[in-house]
């Protein structure tokens, strides 16, 4: 997947997959309206049912599963940690940013998409260190506005 591409839609993420092979069915495609409506990182099973609200979308987990492997492998989606014993994904737009603020106690999971915060931190370790293309995704715990 070329990480320069302009453009980031339903439609050019399913243009990725048909290029490595994979079949777009319904299942599928709700799998990827799931991925897109989101506003926050999902568990598997939480894209399964997220998927099964959309019509003629009824995914099994081994469905999502693969599917969420394949998009990892390409870039597609990352898997977002929260320390939590499950694995988080979310869609991985390379023209945006993804830091995390995650609540200790409710478990809420915001998306920071102000600019990031130790951007130019980044720019100073790529340097110091030689590396170049770094990426980062930063997840902030505390407690939400909504918790004691
Ligand atoms: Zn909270
Ligand atoms: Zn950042």
């Amino acid at each position: 997947m070329n990480r320069s591409d302009s453009t980031f839609t339903p439609e050019s993420v399913t243009e990725a997959l048909r290029r490595e092979g994979l079949r777009i069915t319904r299942n599928r495609r709700g799998i990827l309206q799931a991925l897109f409506e989101s506003v926050r990182p999902m568990s598997l099973q939480e894209i399964q049912s997220a998927a099964s609200v959309h019509e003629g979308s009824r995914p099994d987990y081994a469905t999502v599963f693969r599917m969420i492997m394949l998009m990892e492998k390409l870039h597609l989606v990352h898997k977002v940690n929260l320390q939590r014993s499950c694995s988080y994904y979310e869609i991985s737009d390379p023209r945006k940013h993804y830091d995390h603020l995650v609540c200790r106690s409710c478990g809420n999971v915001v998306l920071i998409d102000t600019p990031c915060p130790i951007g130019d931190a980044e720019k100073k370790i790529a340097l110091q260190h030689g590396f170049r293309d770094l990426s980062h995704s930063l997840e902030f715990f505390g407690v939400c506005a909504t918790c004691p």
